[in-house]
């Protein structure tokens, strides 16, 4: 999605434009705006054209709540209709202009915009009648899904700890706008807040607080949930790092119980799929901090001094600290091209880091992710963006819906519903301790694996019936 601030001579307006398509009618508004056109007798029938998709839309949302794919009709639709309502607004500007004149011609360019944008939203695939999830899920392999031409939706959950902030809605709007903007960018992809939940969770771990928020909403998953949180985040790059939901053998027993069970918009071929992704980050991140000390009272930096030291300043001490921005500031990062922006408006770190975050979970080298190897090629290396390599980024691209109740392969996790030729295993820890279950089947050598794209294979033992004799194929 890329939105831009627009000046169509009343108001700065704000534009968002979802796919090519959405374009035409969006600036055929802002020309007439700009022209200062308009005319009575358009106006009525335009609105009652409008409102008529309106309804007729409103209407069919209801009865897709119980599809598994529903969300995703019901966002797509949303933004659609961010672009209808645009227009309509731009529309009555217009009118309420006293001054403005309209020639016939132009009305009928209008409704012939908002005809083609009504096709558009019926032939739309993804609004339509869905496609059945394919039973079986193939091989992991970067390229089975691609959905290259098509824009995806990332539903997003934020949940914030009031315990630890005060963020108004507003800001959360916009740091996923500066965040859907820099990732669409790069993979057309972007995301829709679905829900922002604002409680007191003082210092729980934030899985379980993230637990306990999706197990209340396994009918109605988001792809991603981002909580703020001071737990675990104030140190380092203000994250801390949480497996996804779905992963764990109780979370998705959970999941398969749903009547519908989850499907995902953006499966990683690294992760079982249907799982949700989860960040875990600090709001307003003391990014170029100077003469702070974390450990003189918890949740807080204390400043306890006029110069840098430890770490600081990216590791040089001794630098005198600069008042800005109500903190004090690493005179050396003030004027950073990358961090000086990003500590001026710390948005654009959150943003930064919520894409980050996720992009970890279309990789599987973990702190690998971040610099391209060099057996990337220059031309997906040059792709690398949010400080995570472009060969992560081309797989999030190609990403695709994937369901928790497809079958998985080797070297995912299970409870029933393995392919043909691999067993649900369950592993066990040194304590005898059931850890995870997996699907694998058993093994000589490495050779006996079947390959997974981008996964390295191992041979090694396993801990079910006897496991000091039979090995299992293991990916990584
Ligand atoms: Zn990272």
């Amino acid at each position: 999605m890329k939105c831009k601030g627009i000046s169509a001579g009343y108001h700065e307006l704000e534009v968002c434009i979802v796919g090519g398509w959405a374009m035409l009618p969006s600036l055929t508004a802002i020309f007439l705006i700009r022209r200062k056109i308009a005319c009575d007798c358009g106006r009525w029938a335009l609105y009652g054209l409008v409102s008529s998709v309106l309804d007729a839309a409103r209407e069919a949302l209801p009865s897709r709540h119980h599809n598994p794919h529903a969300t995703n009709s019901s966002y797509h639709f949303l933004n659609h209709f961010k672009n209808i309502e645009l227009i309509v607004e731009l529309f009555m500007e217009v009118q309420t202009n006293e001054d403005s004149k309209m020639p016939r011609s132009y009305n009928y360019l209008f409704f012939i915009f908002l005809l083609l944008f009504s096709a558009n939203f019926i032939s739309s695939p993804s609004i339509g009648i869905q496609k059945k999830p394919v039973a079986s899920r193939p091989q992991i392999s970067v390229n089975t899904r691609t959905t290259l031409s098509k824009s995806k939706v990332i539903r997003v959950s934020v949940i914030v700890n009031e315990d630890h902030y005060t963020i108004p809605r507003s800001d959360i709007d916009q740091t996923f706008r500066f965040a859907s903007d820099s990732l669409y960018e790069k993979t057309r992809t972007f995301y829709v807040i679905k829900d922002v939940y604002y409680g007191h969770f003082g210092w729980s771990q934030a899985y379980d607080v993230v637990q306990n928020y999706l197990y209340d909403h396994l009918s109605d998953l988001p792809d991603y949930v981002v909580i703020f949180t001071k737990a675990d985040t104030m140190l380092y790059g203000g994250y801390n790092i949480i497996p996804p939901f779905g992963g764990r053998t109780e979370e998705l027993n959970a999941l398969l119980e749903e009547e519908r069970p989850f499907c995902s918009n953006i499966a990683s071929p690294y992760l079982t799929p249907g799982v949700v992704y989860v960040a875990e980050l600090d709001w307003h991140h003391l990014l170029g901090r100077c003469g702070y000390d974390y450990s003189v009272k918890r949740g807080e930096w204390v400043h306890v001094s006029n110069v840098s030291f430890g770490g600081q300043c990216q590791n040089q001490p001794g630098l005198r600290c600069v008042f800005m921005y109500d903190e004090w500031q690493c005179p050396n990062l003030i004027d950073d091209p990358e961090m000086g922006p990003q500590i001026a408006d710390r948005r654009l770190f959150t943003a930064e880091s919520i894409n980050h975050e996720l992009l970890h979970n279309f990789g599987y080298k973990n702190v690998g992710d971040h610099v391209c190897g060099d057996d990337v090629p220059e031309a997906v290396r040059s792709e690398s963006a949010f400080d995570i390599c472009g060969s992560t980024i081309e797989t999030l691209k190609n990403s695709g819906v994937g369901c928790v109740s497809e079958r998985r392969s080797i070297g995912e996790y299970c409870s029933r519903n393995c392919t043909t030729g691999t067993y649900c295993y369950e592993f066990r820890d040194e304590h005898g301790s059931v850890t995870t279950f997996q699907c694998t089947h058993p093994c000589e050598s490495e050779s006996d694996c079947s390959p997974l794209l981008g996964k390295t294979v191992q041979c090694r033992l396993r801990a079910l019936d006897d496991p000091f004799i039979n090995k299992a194929c293991f990916y990584h």
